[in-house]
């Protein structure tokens, strides 16, 4: 989940989330701040403090003995900058790296996916297909990751009023996103979105874990994706009965499940 520390979470604070975390029960929590580095997309993002950051998380192990509290980070597009990338863990040295697309090629230029709502709906599978193209790319670079974040976010921002989500019609590609996922020995995030509706915010859902298995994924982790201290942990029952279902079990890693 991310923190102030964050660029797009103004609500972020990592001492409450701490504090809320020990609240409802929460042995660990993962804080995996966004380092991106794309140009002309957002007018707000600012780079990762990293010092600032690693303080933080220091500070807050101490002042939550009881509370596994792990560092991170989630790496935006790396392929694509990949000397702004390692200079990131060289000064942060974190415990988790998250290797993650929000940003694809569309009509020449960089698009967010959560800008999907811009274009007109029979454009949405283009640009899915564009997004898995960009998340291949991500999964065959040589980027130091161990968790594929979020693999269909822009689910997230799909006209579902007009215009069904299928995982089948995407299959070819998102098979050939996990297979390439699983060759680099990644974990697949299974993200809650912050428990929205599960068409919208279970990225991905019950159809592809499965395929995540045929090609030869072995672990899971999950994510709340929270961007503010109430959020953490909505949608983890649900992701957890999907997960089980689909044959994996909870190991002692934070969040994380191994194929039974
Ligand atoms: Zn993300």
């Amino acid at each position: 989940m991310h923190t102030q520390f964050s660029w797009d979470a103004p609500r972020g604070d990592m001492e409450a989330t701490c504090r809320r975390a020990v609240q409802i029960g929460l042995p660990a929590i993962a804080f995996t701040e966004h380092a991106d580095h794309v140009q002309g997309v957002f007018d707000d993002l600012r780079p990762l403090d990293v010092a600032a950051y690693c303080g933080e998380i220091e500070r807050c192990r101490g002042l939550f003995p009881g509370l596994r509290v792990l560092s991170g980070v989630e790496l935006g597009e790396p392929h694509r900058f990949p000397a702004e990338s390692a200079a990131v863990l060289a000064a942060a040295q974190v415990d988790r790296v998250l290797g993650s697309v929000h940003c694809f090629e569309w009509a020449g230029r960089l698009i967010d996916a959560s800008q999907l709502d811009a274009l007109p709906a029979r454009d949405a599978p283009a640009a899915m297909r564009a997004y898995l193209g960009e998340s291949l790319e991500l999964v065959r670079s040589a980027q130091p990751f161990e968790v594929l974040a979020h693999l269909d976010y822009p689910k997230r921002y799909w006209p579902h009023d007009e215009l069904a989500y299928r995982d089948e019609d995407y299959e070819e590609e998102i098979r050939a996103v996990l297979r390439g996922a699983a060759a680099r020995g990644s974990a697949l995030e299974l993200n809650t979105t912050r428990g929205a509706e599960p068409s919208r915010g279970l990225c991905p859902g019950a159809v592809v874990l499965g395929w995540w298995v045929e090609e030869g994924g072995r672990a899971l982790s999950t994510g709340s994706d929270a961007h503010s201290p109430e959020m953490i942990a909505m949608g983890f029952e649900l992701a957890s009965r999907l997960a089980e279902a689909a044959g994996f079990r909870p190991n002692d890693d934070p969040a994380g499940y191994w194929l039974r």
